[in-house]
């Protein structure tokens, strides 16, 4: 089954744990904004350096960066039969690119998936995450502002995407497994 989705949700909120999940169940790969951005800065190179400012104050990487990237990766063989954005689009300027990238490709978007949880829980979450991971970009800080980023600019990117009846939305309160099985069942409706 070939789908090209996006997930969204503010940080915290389990989307990549359900991307991961959800692309296995479709055999399709992920690909995650943030993690190319952490490779490249395990790499050490010039994208690396230039991203490493901005993911360490928890701002955004300059749109012409990213979509650079993204459209790089998304040229790869590997996504002709689908795949699965995490952490992109994250503004209007990133959506309009994504719809150009993929019309270039004959293809368009099937759905967004859309995981909400409360902000209390969010700031539980990542404050969990970044004791287990380390990640050096989840300072208080950097959490609360990547928070803030989200509500101001992405959050509306979903009523965009709603308006195109792409937009599904899931609960992303509760255990994993559970998640998985609302997002699971979300995809199913989704028309090919
Ligand atoms: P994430 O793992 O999705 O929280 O991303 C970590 C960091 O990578 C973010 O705080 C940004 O600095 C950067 N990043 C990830 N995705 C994007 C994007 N779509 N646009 C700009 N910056 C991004």
């Amino acid at each position: 089954m070939s789908l090209r989705l996006v997930i969204m949700g503010p940080q915290g909120s389990g989307k990549g744990t359900q991307a991961s999940l959800l692309a296995d169940r479709l055999g399709v790969p992920t690909i995650s904004t943030g993690d190319l951005f952490r490779s490249h800065m395990s790499a050490g190179d010039d994208l690396g350096q230039l991203a490493r400012g901005y993911t360490a104050r928890g701002e955004l990487v300059p749109d012409d960066v990213t979509n650079a990237m993204v459209r790089r990766r998304l040229d790869h063989p590997d996504v002709a039969d689908g795949f699965i954005l995490d952490g992109y689009p994250r503004n209007a300027a990133q959506v309009a690119e994504l719809d150009r990238i993929l019309a270039d490709h004959g293809a368009r978007l099937d759905a967004v998936i859309e995981l909400t949880a409360d902000r209390d829980e969010l700031m539980a979450r990542m404050t969990r995450r970044a004791e287990l991971e380390g990640r050096e970009d989840d300072t208080a800080d950097a959490i609360a502002r990547r928070l803030d980023i989200y509500a101001e600019r992405t959050a509306p990117l979903t009523a965009a995407y709603a308006d195109r009846g792409l937009l599904i939305t899931v609960d992303g309160t509760g255990e994993i497994e559970e998640i998985a099985e609302r997002v699971a069942v979300a995809v199913t409706g989704v028309r090919q």
